[in-house]
């Protein structure tokens, strides 16, 4: 029996949610009891409370489970390539049936990733091959870990049990807006990829697919390179999770004659604001929570909105090429630093980057690499206080917010690092935002450049999910599919049903 709307006062003794559900459900005991969803209301600064979701059962509580059958399994390896969430989760659940999969993963296991991205934070040395973008978890392993999607799929809770499992906080499976934390993620990621090879798999990582042998509408043979060289691998099935960063192999992928085409994509920069300013505007006091914002406004016909807002957390350097700057977000699980920040991005049509496929990677790139000159050429970023922003102003001292992109930062104009119909569109909106938070447009730093929300191309796929004429390759998660770690997951749960199905006796 699922009981909704149970409210709780901040502060309130959790414990009283069961004894508030079997009061509503009529009843004086369940054996079986689980949160389904505990969520914050503060329309009413004056009234804020919680509202919880239970299921009360005689029962033990059984989730949806991945498909599993008996399969007549390819006598060549299923490979995967990216173990970000979509290959993580396509892994998983491969291995689980039986299938040995090998992951092909250019980045290092995540210890190793762990010591490279802190050599490039604190000291400016980038490892093209090993990064935020690249290596054990993909680009959200040193992220806020937010979880929550609008794709509707059974498999949701499914990806949540997998992640506690596995070391995430329990919290997760009911919170509206579960979030992992980029101190707890990387464990994470770990114990799933120890299961992996315990089931069978292999995970190699400083590996990356770097060619292919298409045949008939079949890719037969793949390249890989490592620190020893080229090699090459027989293979029945290829599934791509490369995420949106990996733009050589893009444009090997365009070399090769995989379909692709250009979609849109939204590109902006970060904005930070003290985290108790934040708090205030949006609960009217200090609730122990740290607050979080979303926000949307539409200038100039184009749409304007927050992205993966990180409360309590920092901006992360998050560069995959030499000579360019790029910024995303990151908090730990407690969100308890001085600012929070998000990503305030400005919609781009596939009409804006020229006519070519990989044009959107062209300009994409294009951007990133003005904001490396602006920054000094040495991976410090653009910045510029927000009303200095607003107003087309160098800034030469920062407001009460200070950046925390920790590699340094370079004042400068945004008008200089990004095109006009960006800076004009972005600028509009934050007359809008200030309205829903007050506070928005008077205080706060900005960094540029915001560039890697989602892919400017797409590897098209057909109604079996395989490449366009490409009977064995399966595109997954963020290079089209996908937009976030949940969705990244589930999409990579259901390309790996699509292999089961393939195999199925
Ligand atoms: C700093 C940061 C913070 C973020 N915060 C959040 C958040 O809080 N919540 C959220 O939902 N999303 C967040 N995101 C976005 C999220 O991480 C991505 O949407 C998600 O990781 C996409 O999953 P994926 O598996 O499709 O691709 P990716 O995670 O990008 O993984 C692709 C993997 O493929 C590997 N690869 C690429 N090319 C090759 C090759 N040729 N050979 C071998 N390996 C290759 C890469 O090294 C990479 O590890 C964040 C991203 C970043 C960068």
């Amino acid at each position: 029996m699922k009981i909704s709307d149970i409210k709780l006062k901040i502060g309130e003794d959790e414990s009283l949610v069961k004894q508030k559900a079997l009061k509503k459900a009529g009843l004086k005991s369940a054996p079986y009891f689980r949160l389904l969803k505990k969520s914050l209301d503060a329309r009413d600064k004056g009234d804020i409370f919680y509202t919880y979701s239970v299921e009360l059962s005689d029962t033990p509580f059984e989730d949806a489970q991945e498909e599993i059958g008996l399969y007549s399994y390819p006598s060549k390896p299923v490979v995967i390539v990216g173990f970000g969430p979509a290959g993580l989760f396509c892994a998983l659940s491969l291995a689980r049936c039986g299938f040995n999969p090998i992951v092909l993963e250019r980045g290092s296991n995540v210890d190793e990733r762990k010591a490279k991205t802190e050599k490039f934070f604190s000291k400016a040395v980038l490892d093209p091959e090993c990064n935020v973008q690249y290596g054990e978890g993909g680009a959200g392993t040193f992220s806020d870990g937010k979880l929550n999607t609008g794709v509707k799929s059974e498999y949701k809770q499914y990806v949540l049990s997998e992640l506690i499992r596995h070391g995430a906080p329990e919290c997760i499976a009911y919170l509206s807006k579960p979030h992992v934390g980029s101190d707890i993620l990387p464990t994470v990621v770990k114990s799933i990829r120890e299961e992996i090879i315990a089931l069978g798999g292999k995970v190699l990582f400083d590996t990356r697919l770097s060619d292919l042998r298409i045949e008939n509408g079949k890719i037969t043979e793949i390249e890989y390179t490592d620190k020893k060289g080229k090699s090459r691998m027989e293979i029945s099935e290829l599934i791509v999770a490369i995420g949106h960063s990996s733009r050589d192999t893009y444009a090997m992928f365009f070399d090769k004659g995989v379909v692709m085409e250009q979609k849109d994509c939204a590109i902006g920069l970060r904005v930070e604001h003290l985290a108790q300013d934040i708090n205030m505007a949006q609960y009217g006091k200090n609730i122990g929570v740290t607050a979080d914002y979303k926000l949307t406004a539409n200038v100039n016909n184009r749409g304007v909105f927050s992205f993966c807002m990180c409360p309590g957390g920092v901006v992360v350097p998050s560069s995959s090429e030499e000579g360019g700057v790029v910024t995303n977000g990151m908090s730990e699980f407690k969100r308890d630093k001085t600012n929070s920040n998000s990503a305030i991005v400005c919609q781009v049509r596939a009409s804006d980057y020229g006519g070519g496929i990989m044009d959107g990677i062209d300009f994409v790139r294009g951007l990133e690499q003005r904001a490396f000159v602006m920054g000094g050429r040495n991976y410090c970023a653009p910045v510029q206080n927000v009303t200095d922003f607003l107003r087309d102003r160098k800034s030469s001292r920062f407001d009460r917010v200070r950046p925390t992109y920790s590699i340094g930062t370079e004042f400068c104009r945004m008008d200089d690092v990004l095109p006009p119909f960006i800076i004009s569109s972005i600028r509009g909106a934050f007359s809008q935002f200030d309205r829903k938070i007050k506070g928005f447009a008077s205080s706060g730093v900005l960094t540029a450049v915001e560039s890697r929300t989602s892919s400017p191309v797409r590897i098209v796929r057909g109604e079996k999910l395989n490449g366009i004429g490409i009977e064995n390759m399966y595109p997954a998660g963020e290079v089209g599919y996908a937009g976030g770690i949940m969705s990244a997951a589930l999409d990579g749960l259901k390309i790996a049903n699509a292999i089961k199905q393939r195999y199925i006796k």
